[in-house]
């Protein structure tokens, strides 16, 4: 299995990339990729714009820019696949791996969490709060 990768980050609702582990000696790379309409299938659905254009990163739903179909965060982004690449912080396995994007809270904090297919350790790629230099989006 190869993944395809985004060519940037306008293909992607969700985009991260980090080390992982206690000497951040494992790596995870997540993304999701948009995805046309469920309603028209004419567009992709996206964040909404306000009058003058500018996206709205903070909405709590996403919209299609064709028809207007509208659809909440949550609910639409569990209907999305996550992609993986990673190297795990417990066993040193790089794989890839394909799961929907359905992230739940552990500790307060959104966390998609997979197992490592070698070892089946659970790996947490938690939304990160402390960097500002994060790549998440
Ligand atoms: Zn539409
Ligand atoms: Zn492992």
């Amino acid at each position: 299995m190869s993944l395809k990768k985004p060519d940037g980050m306008d293909e992607c609702v969700y985009f991260t990339q980090r080390s992982l582990g206690d000497n951040q000696q494992g790596f995870a790379m997540v993304w999701v990729f948009r995805q046309n309409c469920p309603k028209c299938g004419k567009a992709l659905m996206g964040k909404p714009r306000d009058k003058g254009g500018k996206v709205l990163v903070r909405a709590r739903e996403y919209a299609c820019p064709s028809c207007g179909h509208r659809a909440e965060k949550a609910a639409y982004e569990e209907s999305l696949t996550a992609n993986i690449e990673y190297n795990c912080p417990s066993c040193g396995f790089s794989g890839e791996k394909q799961m929907p994007f359905k992230r739940r809270k552990v500790e307060g904090v959104d966390t998609l969490r997979f197992k490592c297919d070698k070892c089946a350790e659970g790996i947490d790629v938690t939304k990160k709060m402390k960097n500002p230099k994060a790549k998440d989006f």
